[in-house]
């Protein structure tokens, strides 16, 4: 059985004051249960108090993104051993703002997902299509570029590690939620390019995400589907009480 595994990301949000609060109000509930993750992907200023702040909790932190090499002359980025260090535990790589505004593409996604394992980090690996793309029916052809292509030349043992968040860029910050089958369905797809790319049982232990409006309101319904494991979550994880609620619904 795979687990499930709720990741909020909270983007460009918050002041560390917020961050604290909310870290402390998920930590006191204490939402997780067996089976269930909560992963809090915050802006680097806030990793490090976070991660002091969640020692000996069930809260894990993540990054939103990192550079590929371990050091050098790269001004103003951050590298995979400094998120290592800090006791960042995941990295959200590939998100769809990065591509869009930040010029990622899948080949510098696979050299993170690399460097994350070479770090003994879990990346957490974003695919999607625009609505142009769904509309042409491109969708699946898409997704399978970005996922052989993102996961290129990791082992086995990698992908297995692997999270795969599935969040259609039309779904993103808008409302419009993916219907549920439509959501199982390209998350299926994930599983089979992966099944081919590896094997039947690999392919069954890696975590697949949906995200895109995930909300209290519609995360169980995502949640039931067969080939969805999990959640990243952008406005809802903005605020303590719906990331709770969203965490409890994994269980
Ligand atoms: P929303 O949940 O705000 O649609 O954002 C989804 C997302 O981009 C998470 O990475």
């Amino acid at each position: 059985m795979r687990n499930k595994v709720i990741a909020g990301n909270w983007k460009m949000n918050k002041v560390l004051s917020e961050a604290e609060k909310f870290v402390q109000e998920v930590v006191d509930k204490d939402p997780t249960g067996q089976g269930v993750e909560a992963i809090v992907c915050a802006p680097f200023p806030f990793l490090a108090p976070l991660v002091e702040q969640t020692k000996g909790t069930s809260v894990k932190i993540g990054a939103q993104n990192m550079h590929y090499a371990k050091n050098g002359a790269f001004t103003g980025e951050v590298s995979p051993v400094m998120l290592k260090d800090l006791g960042v535990t995941h990295v959200v790589i590939g998100h769809s703002e990065r591509r869009e505004y930040f010029a990622e593409t899948d080949e510098t996604v696979n050299k993170k997902a690399h460097a994350a394992f070479e770090h003994d980090l879990t990346p957490i690996v974003c695919v999607g299509e625009t609505l142009d793309q769904r509309e042409a029916n491109e969708t699946m052809n898409h997704i399978e570029t970005q996922v052989r292509e993102g996961l290129k030349d990791l082992t086995d043992a990698q992908i297995a590690e692997t999270i795969v968040a599935y969040e259609p860029i039309w779904a993103i910050g808008t409302g419009k939620t993916a219907s549920s089958s439509d959501a199982n369905e390209v998350c299926g797809h994930i599983r089979n390019v992966i099944e081919k790319m590896t094997s039947t049982e690999t392919a069954n232990q890696v975590v697949i995400q949906y995200g895109g409006s995930v909300k209290p309101a519609n995360v169980d319904e995502l949640l039931t589907q067969s080939d969805i494991d999990g959640a990243l979550v952008g406005g809802a994880s903005l605020e303590a009480e719906s990331f709770i609620q969203l965490v409890e619904a994994g269980k």
